[in-house]
């Protein structure tokens, strides 16, 4: 039996591009159906985030001129990742499996097949690679390395050159509706969820048409949302910096003391810069303390799950 397949569609301000890619997209879909890979009750949903333009008009035109097509509208603009939750978790229950993709289709749709397949052979998760940064500027594409080494060396467990192109099977989308964080950063997240996943590569292409909704400003708050919202490292840091400013305070006393003793100082250097470095040194100490607990705090209150259950084997 072919499972249902849910292509999820972000959509900002993108009146421009929405006819060209719901055509591209039931295009594929209709070509996966014929082929025997998609049931037919496969469909696309356009999340309208807030748009300014056209954009939800035509997506309801396009939703009321045929059934593949469904619209979902947002009360106002929630941002990328928040919108393409909204599309992720109506689809959750309505569908076997989900494909997310941006709506300038700039990530090739033609990985779909092998997303599925790779479905299919028993991986809840297919996660879209782009094989290319070559048509990046090499600002980007440094920034964008850096960026996920220091992710990494953080701790957050991200794919390289992943963005929101994958496939979640309905089992991954309960395992990410277990998740009730405010701040979402989704493909720190889904790595999280667990299960067996797989990776398909292909080339990103440039946006055809309108702009990009991620411009430089946009981009650093993102990759600091990232940062922060995944890892209570940074917090970790201050205790180090306390540790390390001590330790200086220590060989710095020893210094002062020479120095006072060979009576190379002014009468009251040596007791104020000892205690400057000192108090900086505790000073940064019990701050790094205060934020091992406000790291604590702060993934307390995002209520991650646990644990997700894959399976129980039990005879009757
Ligand atoms: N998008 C959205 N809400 C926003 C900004 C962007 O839903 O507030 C959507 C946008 O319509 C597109 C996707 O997120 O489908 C990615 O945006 P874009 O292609 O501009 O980003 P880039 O590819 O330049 O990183
Ligand atoms: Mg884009």
């Amino acid at each position: 039996m072919e499972g249902i397949l849910a292509v999820v569609v972000p959509c900002y301000n993108e009146e421009e591009m929405l006819d060209y890619t719901a055509e591209k997209l039931k295009g594929k879909l209709i070509e996966l159906i014929n082929q025997g890979k998609i049931s037919r009750k496969s469909y696309i949903v356009f999340v309208d985030d807030g748009s300014k333009d056209q954009t939800w008009n035509k997506i309801s035109e396009l939703s009321k001129n045929c059934s593949i097509y469904v619209g979902i509208k947002l009360s106002k603009n929630q941002g990328h990742q928040n919108a393409l939750l909204a599309g992720l978790m109506s689809v959750k229950n309505q569908c076997d499996m989900s494909i997310s993709i941006d709506a300038d289709l700039q990530d090739d749709i033609n990985c779909f097949d092998a997303m599925i397949e790779k479905f299919y052979e028993g991986n809840e998760i297919v996660y879209g690679v782009r094989n290319n940064r070559d048509k990046d500027s090499v600002f980007k594409r440094f920034t964008a390395q850096a960026y996920y080494k220091i992710l990494k060396s953080l701790g957050a467990n991200i794919v390289y050159n992943h963005a929101d192109f994958r496939l979640m099977s309905n089992l991954a989308l309960e395992g990410l509706s277990n998740f009730s964080e405010v701040n979402l950063f989704l493909r720190g997240l889904v790595p999280m969820i667990g299960y067996s996943s797989a990776s398909v590569y292909y080339i990103r292409e440039e946006r055809l048409a309108g702009e990009s909704k991620y411009p430089l400003k946009k981009m650093l708050f993102f990759a600091f949302e990232g940062i922060t919202s995944l890892s209570v490292s940074l917090l970790r840091f201050i205790t180090i910096l306390g540790g390390i400013v001590s330790l200086i305070s220590i060989i710095m006393l020893f210094y002062i003391l020479i120095r006072h003793f060979q009576n190379q100082t002014i009468s009251g250097w040596s007791s104020l810069i000892v205690s400057v470095w000192f108090l900086g040194g505790i000073i940064l100490f019990s701050l790094g303390i205060i934020g091992e607990y406000v790291g604590k705090i702060y993934l307390e209150t995002k209520k991650r799950p646990k644990y997700i259950i894959e399976e129980i084997s039990q005879s009757k």
